[in-house]
């Protein structure tokens, strides 16, 4: 039995050296190329003093170093820890110094972002430049290719790292907060994967068309882990560039797989309504990270012929739900809990599990379940219960067909004058209004209710001027929409028009940002 997936990894590449295994930007890699990159990296990080257990950061865009250095890490014994592009000098801080990063791996605008941070981050000792690295850095900076060059002339041993080893400190997205390390181990990234290619039939005669990034879950620990686990190939792009996203898909008949977030999928319909070009049909479309709406789901399926798969995942987790590969994909939930993995809704007062139809908070327990939040036992503690099942923070419910719907966070759920209501549920409504781009709902303190429901909503552009000149008459408009449709409740007692909902790096709403924007006068 294989320890962790870079094992499997190497077994193909022995076995196949040839096999082509990464395009980017024009170039292909075979397996076997790869794998001795992977090792030359590794040698080189020992050479230079790295040992077992040390933090190495990626803070680089995808390309063919992001994989060689992602597995190469590994292969030192090392720890991986994710970072961003999107991110700045606060968020940098935070993570590097937190996870005590001795070296980071990155580009020249990361190397231009980190150089400010030279005294708050005593433990970075320097830096690994995939590009030139600007003038006047305060790091010792080494190219990426003599890291390459210094480890292809070492004989260095390499250990293969054991199954309990920490392979990566996933960090959150930072959604519902400041963002947490997430401790994976090799044998958990190994479980959830062999989980995820099993679940979605993926086999070595597929090809992914891969542009998500590789800092995130989605697109490392799914689509990159899921090729290299099945020995398939993927096409990897730096960046998610609808035209160019739907070009390949249309002309390349190599490709199998298309994985996204909703945003992608919203972009790619626009573009394809724009220009009249359509996909191929795919044998897997996948949409995750965030909810998929049932009505973008039907405009793909009326004018790709594509019905998206959808699946729940998080950073601790990995993957949990999945619809179904075979049989009904049923728009707007999430399917059922991945072979192997279990996933129950329970009462967030009593932790007792709920019948279907019941809302409450999702939890999951599994061997891919992550080990605990790094240097956080407070977290940890508050997050695992006495059996091991991990309150995903998620709401969400069965249907009687045991199709999991989420349906929001628990944080997020406002409770006013002792009802619950879930945020989500009035977004929809007011997105169904003809003035509404978006919305956004979110429980305020109020001295009567305990909390008032508010709704941040952006105006579409053709209703703006209307908006401007008279915002009680929409505001009145947007009320009485909610309460014809929903409990009275439910109504938002306070609508602010505003032009963008805050989103992090990965186009998620963040409430806490807006809420705090609110409550500032
Ligand atoms: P933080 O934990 O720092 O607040 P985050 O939860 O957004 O940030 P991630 O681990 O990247 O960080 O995201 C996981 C979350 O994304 C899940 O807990 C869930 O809320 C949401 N999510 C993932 N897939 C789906 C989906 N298919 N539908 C709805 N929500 C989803
Ligand atoms: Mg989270």
């Amino acid at each position: 039995m294989p320890a962790s997936l870079l094992e499997v990894f190497l077994d193909h590449a022995r076995h196949a050296p040839a096999r082509p295994l990464l395009s980017f930007e024009h170039t292909t890699f075979t397996r076997g190329q790869v794998a001795a990159r992977v090792t030359a990296f590794a040698r080189g990080l020992k050479a230079r003093g790295l040992v077992p257990g040390d933090r190495v950061a990626l803070f680089l865009e995808n390309s063919d170093a992001f994989v060689v250095t992602w597995l190469g890490i590994q292969a030192a014994g090392c720890v991986a820890v994710l970072v961003n592009t999107a991110y700045r000098q606060v968020e940098l801080a935070h993570i590097l110094s937190d996870a005590e990063v001795k070296v980071c791996v990155t580009g020249t605008s990361g190397a231009s972002e980190l150089a400010p941070l030279r005294d708050q981050l005593p433990t970075l000792q320097w830096l690994i430049t995939v590009e030139p690295p600007p003038p006047a850095l305060p790091f010792t900076s080494v190219p990426f290719d003599t890291v390459l060059a210094e480890g292809a002339a070492s004989t260095v041993p390499l250990p293969l790292p054991g199954a309990e080893d920490l392979a990566v400190l996933g960090y959150t997205s930072g959604t519902t907060g400041r963002s947490k390390g997430a401790m994976l181990q090799h044998r958990q990234l190994l479980a959830n994967v062999r989980a995820v290619t099993e679940a979605w039939r993926w086999t070595d005669a597929d090809r992914l068309l891969l542009t998500l990034p590789l800092f995130h879950t989605h697109g490392l620990m799914v689509g990159l882990h899921g090729t290299l686990f099945t020995g398939a190939s993927v096409d990897l792009r730096r960046r998610f560039v609808a035209g160019e996203a739907l070009a390949s898909l249309h002309d390349d008949a190599s490709l199998t797989l298309f994985f996204g977030v909703p945003t992608m999928y919203g972009r790619l319909l626009e573009e394809s309504r724009r220009t009249g070009v359509k996909p191929r049909a795919l044998r897997l479309w996948v949409s995750g990270s965030a909810p998929l709406s049932p009505q973008l789901c039907q405009d793909i399926q009326a004018c790709f012929g594509a019905r998206i798969l959808e699946r729940y995942g998080m950073t601790e987790t990995l993957m949990n739900t999945t619809q179904p590969y075979e049989g009904e994909r049923r728009p707007g939930t999430v399917g059922m809990p991945f072979p192997g993995q279990e996933a129950r809704v329970v009462d967030v007062r009593t932790r007792k599990p709920l019948p279907s139809g019941e809302t409450g908070e999702i939890e999951v327990r599994g061997p891919h379940v992550f080990t605990g939040y790094w240097r956080r036992p407070d977290a940890t503690a508050e997050a695992f219960d006495a059996d091991g099942w991990f309150r995903t923070g998620d709401l969400g419910e069965y249907d009687p067909d045991g199709f999991l719907r989420i349906t929001g966070r628990a944080r997020e759920l406002i409770i006013s004058g002792g009802f619950n209501i879930y945020p989500r549920e009035v977004e929809e409504v007011l997105a169904t209004h003809p003035a509404v781009a978006e919305a956004a709902v979110l429980g305020l303190p109020d001295p009567d209710f305990g909390e008032q429901v508010v709704a941040a909503v952006v105006v579409r552009a053709v209703h703006t001027e209307s908006a401007r000149e008279d915002p009680q008459a929409l505001t009145q408009a947007l009320v009485d929409w909610c309460r014809e449709r929903l409990a009275a409740f439910k109504k938002p007692r306070r609508v602010v028009f505003v032009d963008a909902l805050p989103r992090n790096a990965l186009g998620k709403v963040q409430k806490h940002v807006l809420k705090e924007r609110l409550l500032t006068p």
